[in-house]
Order: C-alpha cells, then sequence, then structure tokens
C-alpha cells in the first residue's frame, strides 16, 4: 500500500495543477498508526467537500466498549463530538470550501452514524474535508498538511488513552441502562417508563436542550414503578399497557410529557434530561396530515362511508383530509408493526378523535367511527396500547385505562376521579359495532415504484432539506408526521434507503422497511451510499416514509 509519506509527495507535485489532479489521490494511504482513505473527491473548491476516512489502527478501546449494540453506538457518538470540537476552527485558507473539515455531529439523540464506525477493531472517522485551492488550482503544500499531519493527529487524539474515562462511563451506561430499562417494560406490563428527577422540557421550541429551572419529573405514587438500573432501582413512571389518557388544563406539560415519550424510543446523551425516558421500539406517535398522498389503505375500522364511489377497503387520495390522513397513518402505523400508537390532540383532527351524542344525532349518516370507540378493541384485539393527550372530551375518561392529569407540570393518577366521574355523569353516545377489518398489511408493493421517479430533465435527484422534506426524483416527500424523525441525519438515510429497496424484491411494507433497516445495520451505515452524514432510523420510520411517497403502487 501506498504510504502518507508518498501522499506527501504527491500533493507537494500537484501543486499549482488544475483541480482535477485531485481525482489520482483516490484510495489508501498508510501511516504509522492512521491512514487516511480518500474515498471521494469534489470536482471544484466550491462543491460539496471529499469525503475522507481517517483510519486508526489500534484505537485501544476494550472489547465491551465495542462490541456491536448500544456501547458502541454510544462510544461513537462521544468520539464524533470530540473529534468535531478537535477540528473545529482549524486553519484555513483559499478558495471556496478550501480546508472545510466537518463531522456530522448528531443531536441529543445517540443514533448509529455514518460518520464513526469500529471496522475489524479499527476505529474509522468519516470526514468531509474541502481539498485546499486557490482558485481552481491545487493547493499542493496546504493539502499535505492537512491530509498528512493535521487530521491524522487529530484522529490519534480519539485513541482510548486520550477520551476521558468519566465520559465513556457516561456516554456507555446512559445507552446500556436504556436497552436495560426497555427489556424490563413488557415484563412489567409497562410500554413506557419515566425516571424521577427527568428533565422533559426544551429550551425552546427551536432548540433540543433541556430548558433550565424546569420542574423535575416525579410520579405519582399509585403509578410509580422501580425498574431495575445498571447501579440499583430506579424509580419512575410506568405508562402501563392498553389505553392512558394524559389530560390537564392548557400549558401544564401534556405535550411535554407525549414528546418525551416519542423520544423515548432513543437513548439519549449524558446531560439531556431524558436519558432515563423508556418507550418501547414499537411506539409510533402519528398525527393528522392534510394534503398526504395515501395509496391502497383499508380505512374500514374507521370510516364506513365516503362520498361518490371512493373505495374505502382500498383507499387512495392525493390530498388527504385532516380525518382520513390521520386514520390511513393509524392503519398504517399498526400495519407496519407499531405496537403503541402515541397522539396529541394539538396535532390531530378532533373529527377522527371523539363524536358527541349531539353530533351523532344530527349526522344522519355517521361517516366516521372515532378513535375513542376503537381504542379498546384495538387492545383487545391487537394488543395495541394507545397513550392520547386529550384535554377537549371526557368521553376518552369512559375508556381510558389510566389517567395522568398534568397540573403545574406535576403529574397525578387522577384515573379513580375519572371512574367516579363517568359513573354519575354517563355519557349518551352509542357506540359503533366492532370493526370488521383492522386493515390489510400483508399487500404486496411494487419495490420498482418505491424507487425515485425522473423529472422533466431526466435526472431522478434525491436530496434531504431539514428534518422534513425529502427531495425524492420528481416529488418532495413530506415528512411532517415522521415526528420521531429526530436528526436530518436520518432523512439522508431515507433518501438512501428508499432507492435500495426499489431494486430489492416486491413485498409488504413492513417486509420492505425490516429488510431494508437490517442490511443497512449489517453492511454499516457508510457502505450503503459512502456518505459520511447518515444515522439509523426505525423500520417504522422507514415504512411510513414509503406510504408516503406518491409513487406507491401494490404489485
Ligand atoms: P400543554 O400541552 O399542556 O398545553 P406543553 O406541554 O405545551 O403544555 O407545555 C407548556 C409550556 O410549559 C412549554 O413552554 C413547556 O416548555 C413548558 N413546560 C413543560 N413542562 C415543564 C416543566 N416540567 N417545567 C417547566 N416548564 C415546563
Ligand atoms: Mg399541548
Amino acid at each position: 500500500m501506498k504510504t502518507l509519506a508518498d501522499l506527501r509527495r504527491a500533493l507537494e507535485q500537484l501543486d499549482g495543477a488544475s483541480y482535477g489532479a485531485y481525482k489520482r489521490l483516490r484510495g489508501a494511504w498508510r501511516g504509522d498508526d492512521v491512514d487516511v482513505i480518500i474515498d471521494r473527491v469534489q470536482g471544484d473548491p466550491f462543491a460539496t467537500p471529499s469525503v475522507v476516512c481517517v483510519r486508526v489502527a489500534a484505537p485501544e478501546y476494550g472489547g465491551h466498549e465495542t462490541a456491536p449494540g448500544p456501547a458502541r453506538v454510544a462510544l461513537c457518538d462521544l468520539l464524533t463530538r470530540r473529534f468535531a470540537a478537535h477540528v473545529r476552527g482549524s486553519a484555513r485558507s483559499g478558495s471556496g470550501r478550501s480546508g472545510d473539515v466537518s463531522i456530522d455531529v448528531g443531536g441529543p439523540a445517540m443514533l448509529a452514524r455514518s460518520a464513526c464506525d469500529f471496522v475489524d477493531g479499527a476505529l474509522e472517522l468519516r470526514l468531509r474535508v474541502g481539498l485546499p485551492a486557490r482558485g481552481r488550482r491545487i493547493l499542493g503544500r496546504a493539502a499535505a498538511s492537512l491530509l498528512v499531519d493535521h487530521l491524522p493527529r487529530a484522529a490519534a487524539a480519539m485513541r482510548a488513552s486520550d477520551i476521558e474515562r468519566s465520559d465513556r462511563d457516561a456516554w456507555r451506561e446512559a445507552a446500556l441502562e436504556h436497552a436495560a430499562l426497555r427489556e424490563q417494560l413488557r415484563e412489567r406490563g409497562l410500554v413506557a417508563f419515566v425516571a424521577d428527577g427527568s428533565i422533559l422540557p426544551r429550551r425552546s421550541g427551536a432548540s433540543l436542550d433541556p430548558l433550565p429551572g424546569a420542574v423535575p419529573f416525579e410520579a405519582p405514587a399509585s403509578l410509580a414503578v422501580e425498574l431495575d438500573g445498571l447501579h440499583g432501582p430506579i424509580r419512575g413512571l410506568g405508562i402501563r399497557c392498553g389505553i392512558t389518557v394524559i389530560t390537564g388544563a392548557g400549558f401544564h406539560g401534556k405535550s411535554t410529557l407525549l414528546q418525551a415519550l416519542a423520544a423515548g424510543v432513543y437513548p439519549h446523551i449524558p446531560g439531556d434530561g431524558r436519558t432515563l425516558v423508556v418507550t418501547e421500539a414499537g411506539a409510533m406517535k402519528v398525527r393528522s396530515e392534510d394534503g398526504r398522498s395515501v395509496r391502497n389503505v383499508d380505512l374500514r375500522p374507521f370510516i364506513q362511508d365516503l362520498p361518490g364511489d371512493r373505495s374505502i377497503a382500498s383507499f387512495e387520495t392525493d390530498d388527504a383530509s385532516g380525518s382520513t390522513s390521520l386514520a390511513a397513518s393509524i392503519v398504517e402505523s399498526i400495519g407496519a408493526g407499531a405496537t403503541t400508537l402515541l397522539l396529541d390532540e394539538d396535532t390531530c383532527a378532533t373529527n377522527l378523535l371523539v363524536r358527541d351524542a349531539r353530533m351523532q344525532a344530527l349526522l344522519q349518516r355517521d361517516t366516521i367511527v372515532p378513535l375513542v370507540d376503537r381504542v379498546q378493541t384495538m387492545h383487545r384485539e391487537r394488543g395495541i396500547s394507545t397513550v392520547i393527550v386529550v384535554g377537549g372530551s371526557g368521553d376518552y375518561l369512559d375508556v381510558a385505562d389510566t389517567v395522568i392529569s398534568m397540573d403545574d407540570y406535576r403529574a397525578r393518577d387522577t384515573t379513580d376521579d375519572a371512574r367516579a366521574l363517568c359513573v354519575r355523569m354517563p355519557t349518551t353516545r352509542t357506540t359503533p359495532p366492532a370493526p370488521t377489518s383492522w386493515g390489510d398489511s400483508s399487500q404486496v408493493i411494487q419495490a420498482r415504484s418505491v424507487g425515485p421517479r425522473r423529472d422533466g430533465k431526466g435526472r431522478a435527484k434525491v436530496r434531504a432539506m431539514g428534518l422534513r422534506d425529502l427531495r425524492y426524483g420528481d416529488e418532495t416527500l413530506q415528512l411532517d408526521g415522521l415526528e420521531q424523525l429526530v436528526d436530518p441525519s436520518q432523512v439522508r438515510t431515507l433518501g438512501a434507503l428508499l432507492p435500495w429497496i426499489s431494486e430489492h424484491g416486491d413485498a409488504p411494507v413492513r417486509d420492505l422497511a425490516a429488510q431494508a433497516v437490517d442490511a443497512s445495520s449489517r453492511m454499516g451505515l457508510y457502505a450503503l451510499e459512502g456518505a459520511p452524514e447518515l444515522a439509523a432510523v426505525r423500520p417504522l420510520d422507514l415504512a411510513a416514509a414509503i406510504h408516503r411517497l406518491r409513487s406507491l403502487r401494490p404489485a
């Protein structure tokens, strides 16, 4: 193999050459203990920077830290942050992105990322590096000092001996404890757990940092459970299987609690406040998304009649309403394998949530069966639990197994009060008959229809635009409904997995999503596309993205 000394020589010889000559340097260059692999070379100094991998051959981490699983994800998360701090503000000069070095650091959720991984015991950091130029001429000496001196030195500082033991332990324990608590949920009859002392609110709607001075969470005694933490029992709120209603007056912390539960499917970094908020992996937050595309979804559990001759058993629209979009998302999520649904009245069409007696009487032909009439059968027949925030309709008190009231950011158990009320003030609503179908999720999808369609210019561009939009061929895939995507790098992963699926066999959406996520974790996210800014997604979210493709077709 060529060495870093060869790379230095080659760069010095290329000094002043035209930028395209950088392409000749692609490949691996061996150093004493850090190798530099130039994987992709940008076309010009102003283009998206090149992809460079630095590999530390003997990073000296113990096997318990680097075995595949949560501990490794946590260590990589920490190293990515450390490396970013190390290269921040490094000297850059020249045109365009010359000398820019960046690594894809995540937010507070710890996710497997293509930016950092262990491969055969070696630590690999995958970076974006702007190869230096003046005008469009190669700055060979600057490139040599960047690629041969600076980056290998920064990578070498990621060895075990250079990263504080206390941080490594804290990160690993956050991930392992999350996993350990999650394993205890089902055996304790729970779908989620919120430890006492957790800080749930964020600093603002635009920040993922914990809110300073927030009221720490505390479980009411009647709903408190103790789970086994790594260092002893941990007390907190156990959200039981079945139907949980979170209620309370406005601005008292209802949505904040539900959002924390939604985020609880991921482990969080130390200091986030939500490290001990744990939700089962199959929990799916659903909401209304009017305007979304719906393809072949069986809405019969919720819709009994539609104007015209529209099929309800195989409902299709390019422009769903608030209620039909929510009904579709519920049926799709169950089909994709969700085990708990999380809903917030703030983002759900009321007419799919409830229907009071007076409205039932007025609407001669009631076309919608509201969720309140379905949650119990959904649990009995399909084992699906529901956690719903409702402050506006007492009808949910009839069907709730547990009622939690948020009062001044404090949780109270008002289940007994609610029961007594239901006896004292019985509802006059009539309950519609049980559904005849729960939606058919075994329908085989044309894998090809999951691929990006060419636009007018014959191109099939795929580009993530922030957290909620994915340019996908000739359409923009809107992901507003996928609230459990927490990182723009997850959207990029969706943009890589969807085309991957389109090249594999036809199958039901649930299987397509599971296979794709499984394959990407087996081969490593980096191998998926050679992009250093991809983060892991759940099969449930990938399935939800597939369902929203306007091009989706049954086989
Ligand atoms: P609701 O859904 O009940 O109307 P939210 O959950 O939206 O209320 O919370 C209202 C406000 O209170 C938000 O600005 C939120 O950040 C803040 N908040 C929520 N929980 C806490 C807490 N434990 N301590 C301090 N502020 C909180
Ligand atoms: Mg709210």
